[in-house]
Formats: C-alpha cells, structure tokens, sequence
C-alpha cells in the first residue's frame, strides 16, 4: 500500500470502527464509559487543613484517575449530616463514601478504635505495614462488614503531639480533674489518671480551649495545630503523642455501592487512597519541624516533654485499658492479639534497623 492510501484506508477503517462502536458494539461499550456520581461525607470541618484537603485530593484524585467516569462530590461535617453520623450515612446507604478516622466509631464496635490509633501501639510505618501486608486489612474488613461498609487507609499523621495544656504537667497526680480533649482509647487513659475526656469536634475547640470549657486538648502535630491557632489560647505544647502513635485517617465504602463499580473503578479507589495515605504523611513530615520552630520562636509557645513517670504511669493505665476492652469484646481480643504480635514483632526489628539509626545522631 502506498503512504498516501495507507492512511486513506487507516482514517476509513478508524471511522466504520467508531460507527460500529455506537451501534453494533453499544452494550459493551456503554456499560464501560457509566458515569457514576458518588457523595462522600467527612467528619472534618469543610477544605479543613490536611484531614479536609485529603478528602477532597482523594475525590479529585478518583475522578481524574477514572476519567470522569467515577466522580465524587465532597461534603464537609455537618454540609449533608453532622461529623460524627458520617458512619451511620455510608452503612445506611444514604451516600457512598465517607472520610474519618476509625476510633470515633468505638460507640458501634470496640474493634474499631485498633484502626486508628493505639497508646503505645504502632507507629505509622508499622500501622501501615500491619494493615496492607501484615493480616491488619483483613481484620479491618471483617469490623467494618458487619456495618456493609469497605474500609480503606487513606492517611497518616505520624507521630502526634502531646497536646496543649493551660498547666504543666509534673506528675500524674497533675491530669486529676483535668478537662482534656481526647479522643479515643487515649480518653479512657486519661480517665483512669483522674482526668475527664471530652470528644467534640475540631471546629470547637478553640472557643472551648479559650473560655476554659476544656483545660486541655490534643489535636495533630505542629502543623495541623497551628492552623488551628491553639498557641493563642494555651501555654504548653507537650510531647510525645503516646497516645497516637501513628494515627490513621480512613476511607469507607457502601459495600452495595462498591460492588456496583466495574472492576477498574474498584482498583481506582483502592490505588488512590493508598497515595492518599502516602501524601499526608509526607505532608506531616515536611510541614510538622518548620511550623514547631514557627511557634517555639515567633510565638513564645513552651514545649515540653512528659516527665518519664508520668509516661510510665500512663502506660500501666493504657495496659489496663486494653485488657479490660479485650475482656469484653472477643472481636476486639482478636484484632488486639494480631495487632500486638505485629507490634512485638517490629519492635524487635526497629532495634536493629530505624532506632539504631536515629540513635546514631543521639
Ligand atoms: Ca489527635
């Protein structure tokens, strides 16, 4: 065939083929190219700092990926259903999606607080390696059916803060009668020393920090807490976050919902909150010195770290914690059990491998 002819014979040939797709080749073709519309729900505050922004990076990151065939509108707490019914609006059906984090729904499983973050637990190199290649996922998926809900990592904080405190901490005697914000099993630790855990929303916690409804509270790491601008209406900043270690943000999908998607489009979301969760760990990790310097030496905020026994203390109590959940909960027993022979497991190879590092600049 001459050149010419060629692509004569080419233009020909693409242009039946295009014919043929809207006719003769249509049911296959149309059940590909399916637009879905998806709601998702947060519990954030709308476009809030890191945790909303990962939310919509995450939508906007499936509709590109899919080409628009997968496009996902997202709703700030309180925009469609207040924060903490998130849960109830993607089991129930009544949206797709919805972005969290797990331990705000310790109050529909115990289980589920595993997922988030555990006092003493697992950093988020280990909360990540436990949940994709170490049984966590599985587990994870096993919680979350009961409710017809697919659960999916989709962020990680790293290692938190402390939190703010309006006075010092000397002693464990110091958290008796102490209003603290924290949620999670870091509340019942907390309990036990006495204190009172408050879990409100983020959007609150200023005004209550400011008016002294809270003494105290503990939000993300520098970053995230100077968005919040808690260095305005506390004194100290303390470390290290015992109580969430590596905390997880997640994803959820109607089960019904997902099993509706083509194959592809079930991949998409899989893959892209996995980047998700990758992207706001290295956020943290980027942002989290230079926002602490920020506040230690513009803003004149004390940073302090726990005395060693009042970590030590706090660690007896988180222990009890544990065992009384485990005690009562046999799906909490089980995830615990897997979760702490993962834990025992890195911690042995850290000694060899990340902490020997980090102590080499000791
Ligand atoms: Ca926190």
């Amino acid at each position: 065939m001459e050149e010419n002819n060629r692509r004569d014979f080419l233009k020909k040939a693409t242009a039946a083929t295009a014919v043929a797709a809207t006719t003769i080749g249509a049911p296959a073709i149309v059940r590909a190219e399916k637009t879905y519309n998806w709601k998702m729900v947060t519990t954030w505050p709308p476009h809030f700092p890191l945790l909303g922004e990962a939310a919509d990076k995450l939508a906007e990151m499936i509709g590109v990926m899919s080409g628009g065939r997968l496009n996902i509108q997202v709703y700030g707490g309180g925009e469609l259903v207040p924060p903490l019914q998130a849960f109830d609006a993607v089991s129930q059906g009544m949206v797709q999606m919805g972005h969290g984090a797990a331990y705000y729904w310790a109050g529909k499983a115990p289980a589920t607080q595993f997922f988030a973050a555990v006092p003493f637990g697992l950093n988020a190199q280990g909360m990540n390696a436990w949940l994709y290649t170490g049984g966590g996922m599985e587990l994870w998926d096993e919680v979350y059916g009961k409710f017809n809900l697919k659960p999916l990592p989709a962020g990680n904080t790293g290692v938190q803060m402390g939190g703010w405190f309006n006075r010092e901490i000397k002693s464990i005697a110091d958290f008796k009668g102490l209003k603290m914000r924290i949620p999670g099993l870091g509340g019942k630790v907390l309990a036990k020393a006495g204190g009172t855990a408050v879990l409100s929303p983020g959007g609150e916690l200023y005004t209550n920090l400011e008016r002294g409804v809270i003494d105290a509270t503990e939000w993300v790491g520098p970053y995230n807490d100077y968005k919040m601008g808690f260095y305005k209406v506390a004194k100290y900043y303390y470390y290290p976050g015992w109580h969430e270690p590596g905390t997880v943000l997640e994803s959820f999908v109607n089960k019904d919902a997902y099993a509706a998607l083509p194959k592809d489009l079930q991949e998409i979301i899989v893959a892209a909150t996995m980047a998700s969760n990758m992207w706001m760990l290295c956020e943290s990790e980027t942002k989290n010195n230079i926002y602490l310097d920020k506040m230690v030496k513009e803003e004149g905020v004390i940073l302090k770290k726990f005395p060693a026994d009042v970590i030590e203390q706090l660690r007896k109590y988180s222990v009890e914690v544990l065992e009384e959940i485990v005690a009562k909960d046999p799906m909490s027993k089980k995830v615990y059990e897997s979760f702490s022979q993962f834990q025992k497991q890195q911690q042995a190879w850290s000694k060899i491998s990340e902490r020997a590092y980090y102590e080499l600049f000791d």
